[in-house]
């Protein structure tokens, strides 16, 4: 008889895991994974294939893990995902195909992602080439600017066919929020590594410590023999609350304090030259995946205390569900419905408090969330050693401020066809979070994806009226 819940993976036990940056999840074993696979029902119209942004055949791949064919499940998934390993550990599926799976009506959705990060992990991450067909464009060239999941994803779709695909990235490892911001107790970077050598395999070259727009500019890029141009360079710049004292010593903005602990290494230190400096008392402001990230990283690095604050209540906020579970079982204190008026700093220019209003929750906002009302009078001061600011980031300004041809919106973002990826400007395509503002990995790699397609189309169209010509 099958079985009807959803299948538990372990974690590492909370007292263990406040005191390394060892992944938290385990992930199924091989009987776990095919338990909860035999639990699909197979569903004609697959509900859940239209909640992923990268359409992955799931019915198909489950199917193969409940037969044990876990190298077939891997190469079902490869047609259209390069990242499984990534989507499976990060994805937000509660708010995508799991949502959709026709099991949740009943109770518990397949675990979806779990599923896929089980092949991911099981299989030989060798691809073999020859499972993708479509050559029209071979040898064609294309620049990619960016190595996140937007730019990664276009790179191996157009690498697939055959397009001879260079990435650009600036910083010195390629991987963009999944090196620089994710923290290692989430997504291991030796995963990472591994889907990035997938993609190289595939014929994508990257090239590192480049920054377009100041190492070389756009329209060098055509002089170079690009023939298109695919802008993947994220949300990178920090929002700060814009509040007096945010120049106080021991306030971060959530990028600088990740990058800090991830790319940098800081969670090793001294091994690594990368002190990060939190005191005992570590305040996080917001309540996103950054947020909860920062707050389980400080509480790593040795805070004796961790309080998160959030302008909203716990139903509101937008971090993945399972990450809020985390935190709260780790022993990361929430202080829902409070806003920040002030840093208080000391005469030594360092922080030593935030003055804070309470809130209640008054009507429905844009986003459709009741939106935070402060209560006149319920001013205080919560007295703490530093700060994270984590209440969002803004696409990187840099390619639009030295390349103005390019249009942008209102936050700076790069305005583009959400079907096509097309800019104002032929040839350039943009997606990701550069184009939709802070996201999901998931979003980014459906954008990625679907501007590889209309590059092919483009390509072929410009072959055609050369030949014309
Ligand atoms: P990015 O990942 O930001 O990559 C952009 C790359 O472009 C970077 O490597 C950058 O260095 C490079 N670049 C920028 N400018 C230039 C230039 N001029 N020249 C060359 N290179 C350039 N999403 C989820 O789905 N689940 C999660 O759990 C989750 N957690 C998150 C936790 C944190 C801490 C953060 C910050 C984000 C999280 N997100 C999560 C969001 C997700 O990571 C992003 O939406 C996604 O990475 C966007 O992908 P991207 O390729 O558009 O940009
Ligand atoms: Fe399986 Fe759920 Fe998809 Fe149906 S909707 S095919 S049960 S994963």
């Amino acid at each position: 008889m099958k079985q009807r819940e959803r299948v538990k993976d372990s974690k590492q036990p909370v007292e263990e895991r406040i005191k390394n940056f060892n992944e938290v999840a385990a992930g199924y074993t091989e009987e776990q994974a095919v338990i909860e696979a035999e639990r699909c029902l197979q569903c004609k119209k697959a509900p859940c294939v239209k909640g992923c942004p990268v359409e992955i055949d799931i019915p198909g791949f489950i199917k193969q893990v409940a037969e044990g064919k876990f190298q077939d499940a891997l190469e079902t998934i490869y047609k259209t995902n390069l990242l499984p390993a990534i989507c499976g550990r990060v994805c937000p599926q509660e708010t995508q195909c799991e949502m959709l799976c026709t099991l949740s009506k009943r109770g518990q959705p397949i675990a979806i992602g779990k599923l896929e990060r089980f092949v991911a992990d099981r299989g030989d991450q060798h691809l073999d080439c020859s499972i993708f067909t479509s050559k029209e464009i071979s040898g064609e060239r294309v620049a990619v600017v960016g190595s996140g999941p937007a730019g990664l994803t276009c790179a191996s779709e157009l690498a697939k066919c055959g397009v001879k695909v260079t990435v650009f990235e600036a910083l010195h490892s390629p991987g963009g929020v999944l090196i620089y911001g994710i923290p290692e107790f989430r997504l291991p970077k030796g995963i990472v590594r591994k889907e990035i050598d997938a993609v190289k395999e595939v014929g994508v070259e990257i090239n590192t410590d480049i920054i377009i727009g100041k190492t070389i500019a756009i329209d060098d890029l055509f002089d170079l023999g690009y023939k298109a141009i695919f802008i993947g360079s994220g949300a990178g710049l920090p929002s700060f609350i814009g509040i007096p004292g945010e120049n106080f010593l021991m306030v971060y903005s959530a990028n600088e304090f990740l990058t800090r602990v991830n790319l940098m290494k800081g969670y090793l230190f001294p091994e690594y030259d990368t002190p990060v400096t939190i005191g005992e008392k570590v305040a996080v402001i917001g309540g996103g995946n950054v947020a909860m990230d920062s707050a389980r990283a400080a509480l790593r690095l040795g805070a004796k205390e961790v309080v998160v604050l959030y302008r909203r209540t716990e139903k509101e906020m937008p971090a993945r569900r399972e990450e809020i579970e985390n935190a709260m079982e780790e022993g990361i204190k929430f202080v829902f419905l409070v806003q920040p008026l002030e840093i208080i700093g000391d005469e030594n220019g360092y922080m030593k408090g935030i003055k804070v209003i309470h809130n209640k929750l008054g009507e429905p906002d844009e986003s459709g969330r009741r939106s935070p009302v402060p209560i006149e009078g319920s001013e205080e001061i919560i007295f703490m050693d530093s700060v994270i600011v984590a209440i969002g980031q803004n696409p990187s300004p840099l390619i639009p401020a030295t390349y103005k041809n390019l249009k942008t919106g209102r936050k700076g973002n790069i305005i583009v066809d959400e079907t096509t990826g097309e800019t104002n400007i032929p040839g350039i395509f943009a997606g990701g979070d550069i184009a939709t503002g802070a996201s999901t990995v998931i979003s980014a790699m459906g954008m990625g994806r679907r501007a590889a397609q209309s590059i092919m189309k483009y390509l072929v169209n410009q072959k055609k009226t050369a030949i014309k010509d």
